[in-house]
């Protein structure tokens, strides 16, 4: 389910944000489509970069 918009999305058509770690649909995977949050607590961002690792 997007994050933003609060669609449904399954796992084909649901974009995981690079910054923000939360899963979109494809109209708001964008971080300017869903006022993405840049400034990410720091076990967010650990949080981010682990994922990051996984899906290499
Ligand atoms: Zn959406
Ligand atoms: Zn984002």
């Amino acid at each position: 389910m997007c994050e933003n918009c609060g669609c449904q999305t399954d796992f084909r058509t649901s974009y995981t944000c690079s910054r923000c770690g939360e899963s979109f649909c494809i109209d708001c995977r964008l971080p300017e489509y869903h006022n993405c949050t840049e400034s990410i607590p720091r076990k967010w961002s650990n949080y981010v970069q682990n994922v990051k690792k996984l899906s290499i």
